[in-house]
């Protein structure tokens, strides 16, 4: 076990994360990736935890630098409780607790019409990776916090399809909903323990996921560039591209002490003010 602390003296704030242990899944890529690396930079320790084996340990290497141990690999699927509940032990066994779930891992999933979706294969399977994923990470994260008496921090990565619809495919959009109706929940029940849930919802980021997105829309996006375009256009904020690293800001305002006293059961929001302004009448 690495040797770390967990508790920071009362009334010293830093918006860093000095010796918290953090799990991050769907941390191979993208805004995953991004906050792997952000929480380490301030000071987390964190497991990298994908179904993809050879781009995780290759985020790890990355990041952990010189000092190896601050960063670790393990293959998780999010749709397998075992996977997750081995996930959470492993973290408590290499580091020794656990004060950060961030449930990041999704998927698209198929753009089927709801007339014609299967809904065993393309509508269950975007629920169980977007879904059920982030109840089975909080669950088992939540125990191990509540046992530990550990006030910890749980974020899940939602979309801005969490308040609008006709973004994105029918599921995804359905589970970024629910998911924010998850964190909501689970807030109200786990802030009896000091444990904190919340969520953040950006916008366009150009990720391999999003570029899915795109090709399905049949947007151009050569390099990334056309997801940035359209990223950029977004209203107040016309100009600036939101980059996975924005969000991991975010997240880690949430993960932090900086937010600890009374932020719990919000969906922050990262679009520039896109679904804030109506632009019917621009
Ligand atoms: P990404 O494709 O770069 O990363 C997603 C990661 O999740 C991948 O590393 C993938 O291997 C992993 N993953 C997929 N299924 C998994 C499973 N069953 N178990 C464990 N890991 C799994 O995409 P991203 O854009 O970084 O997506 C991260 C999160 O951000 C997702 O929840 C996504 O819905 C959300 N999001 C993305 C955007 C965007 O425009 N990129 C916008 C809003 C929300």
């Amino acid at each position: 076990m690495y040797c770390r602390s967990s508790v920071r003296p009362e009334g010293q704030l830093s918006f860093k994360l000095e010796g918290k242990v953090a799990i991050i899944t769907g941390a191979a890529s993208g805004i995953g990736e991004a906050a792997a690396k952000l929480f380490v930079e301030n000071g987390a320790f964190v497991v990298v935890a994908d179904i993809q084996e050879e781009l995780g340990l290759k985020v790890v290497a990355s990041i952990a630098g010189p000092d190896v141990d601050r960063a670790i690999y393990k293959k998780c699927d999010v749709t397998v409780e075992k996977q997750v509940e081995e996930t959470v032990a492993f973290a408590i066994e290499k580091y020794g607790t656990l004060d950060i779930m961030y449930c990041n891992a999704g998927i698209m999933g198929s753009w089927e019409s709801i007339l014609d979706m299967d809904m065993d294969e393309d509508f269950n399977r975007t629920m169980a990776v977007n879904l059920r994923g982030p109840a089975l990470c909080i669950k088992h994260a939540a125990r191990a916090m509540v046992k530990r008496q550990v006030r910890g921090s749980i974020i899940c990565t939602a979309s801005t399809a969490s308040v609008l619809g006709g973004l994105c495919p029918i599921a995804y959009n359905t589970s970024k909903h629910g998911l924010v109706g998850l964190v909501r929940a689970t807030a109200s029940e786990l802030g009896k323990h000091g444990i904190r849930v919340n969520c953040v919802s950006p916008h366009l980021v150009a990720t391999p996921l999003a570029i899915t997105w795109a090709s399905a829309k049949g947007i151009d996006n050569a390099s990334g560039s056309g997801i940035e375009l359209l990223a950029s256009s977004a209203a107040n904020l016309k100009g600036v591209a939101l980059k996975a690293k924005h969000v991991a800001e975010a997240a880690l305002f949430l993960a932090s002490d900086e937010s600890s006293v009374y932020v719990s059961g919000h969906n922050l929001v990262v679009d520039g003010g896109l679904t804030v302004v109506d632009n019917s009448i621009n």
